[in-house]
């Protein structure tokens, strides 16, 4: 069989592709275009599989459309794979309509099964399946859920097309299926032609014309809006009795943030931090621990002294230890506490992830000096670094 892969760009086509052919695959272009064209066999069932460039509509308005149109019409694929990506199906519904039209058997592959659940989207695939009167099939491509679904779905496949749904009021309706019946010529072609798409332009007859005059006049809109518009009220329709999205709790890492990064007070609560954080490990904070860590040692230092003397050494000796080994330990030890307390509170906030939150908020800033965000950290020590040495 020859199955074809078909949907928006980046709803998944190419990685449901890999995933069901592995290896074994060949690719090369388009003919005539530069388009990448990728077709290989499907493992274990073995039927030809062909990854189709991404597009919206079957109008042959862009390249891509002309390419996946030419290939859906002439070609004739057994089954359309149609993928579409599951957390806004709305937007993909519409091209959805247009190859249910077409006399190939179209399976639905909803793809990103694994996002839905984090943004609270449940969908009812019997529901939409049944709406649509097609298969529906629910998965993630990436993470390789659901395909034994899809590839059963493949097997149990058989000549017969159900008639798509009537998706259009009863006058558009009408209309249809009078050009049908008239001109011979199947649901997608009629429509097509009422549409007075340029590849139907032979087909072009006083009772094709009669049709859309009539609904023009009706509808005060032009015939290709007409269409649209009833696709769009259709998908709206369907979405809504087969999708039901929870608000997603708002943890309390979404209300911290709500403030930490707030437009207007973002900026004010990062000099606050900052200050905070120079505060308590190099302003007073950070000068008491080295006073008192030098009035430690020099205390230490004296009885040390003491003893020395006491012991009857001589005052070199008691020099070099305790006014060179002593002060000179005690002088780096004294920036410790410091130290201590600044990456303490550097890796609160990278635990917390603030810093991250940060860095991310600051990119705009520091790119103006040609630096990213993440220059925070090296920045912020550097600071730190200067005021030691001052
Ligand atoms: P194409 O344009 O239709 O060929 O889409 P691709 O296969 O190139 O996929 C577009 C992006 O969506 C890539 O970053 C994929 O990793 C990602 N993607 C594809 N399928 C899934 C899926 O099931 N779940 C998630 N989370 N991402 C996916
Ligand atoms: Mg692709």
């Amino acid at each position: 069989m020859k199955i074809a892969l078909v949907g928006n760009q980046n709803s998944g086509k190419t990685t449901l592709f890999n995933l069901l052919t592995g290896t074994n695959q060949k690719i090369g272009n388009w003919p005539g275009v530069t388009i990448e064209r990728k077709v290989g066999k499907i493992k274990d069932l073995g039927d030809d599989l062909v990854d189709l460039p991404g597009i919206y509509s079957l109008s042959p308005y862009t390249v891509e459309e002309e390419v996946s149109r030419k290939f859906v019409l002439e070609d004739k694929p057994d089954i359309i794979i149609n993928i579409v990506d599951a957390t806004s199906i709305e937007r993909s519904l519409y091209l959805t309509t247009q190859l249910m039209e077409l006399d190939t058997k179209v399976i639905i592959a909803l793809n990103m099964a694994d996002r839905l659940e984090k943004k609270g989207i449940h969908i009812d695939k019997e529901k939409l399946a049944k709406e649509i009167g097609t298969d529906v099939v629910i998965i993630s491509a990436l993470k390789a859920t659901g395909i034994e679904e899809l590839k059963n779905t493949i097997k149990k496949y058989n000549k017969q097309k159900v008639r798509s749904k009537e998706i259009f009021k009863s006058d558009i309706e009408n209309e249809i299926i009078n050009i049908e019946n008239e001109l011979k010529v199947n649901r997608f072609m009629a429509i097509k032609i009422l549409e007075n798409d340029k590849l139907y332009q032979s087909y072009q007859k006083g009772i094709v014309k009669n049709s859309r005059q009539k609904l023009e006049e009706t509808y005060k809109m032009d015939i290709e809006e007409i269409i649209a518009n009833a696709r769009y009220e259709y998908i709206v329709k369907i979405k809504n009795k087969s999708t039901t999205i929870t608000p997603i709790k708002e943890t309390m890492s979404d209300k911290l943030d709500k403030i930490f990064l707030n437009k207007f007070l973002a900026f004010p609560i990062f000099v606050v931090i900052m200050f905070l954080v120079y505060y308590l490990s190099v302003g007073v904070v950070g000068s008491f621990t080295v006073d008192w860590i030098s009035d430690l040692v020099k205390n230490f230092g004296e009885i040390v002294r003491e003893c020395l003397t006491n012991l009857g050494a001589s005052a070199w000796s008691t020099s070099l230890v305790v006014d060179g080994i002593i002060a000179g330990v005690g002088a780096v030890l004294g920036f410790v506490p410091q130290l201590i307390i600044l990456f303490l509170c550097i890796s609160i906030l990278e635990t917390t992830g603030y810093m991250s939150r940060v860095t991310f908020l600051l990119d705009k800033l520091f790119k103006k000096f040609g630096l990213s965000g993440e220059t925070l950290v090296p920045f912020i020590v550097g600071l730190r670094t200067v005021s030691y040495t001052h």
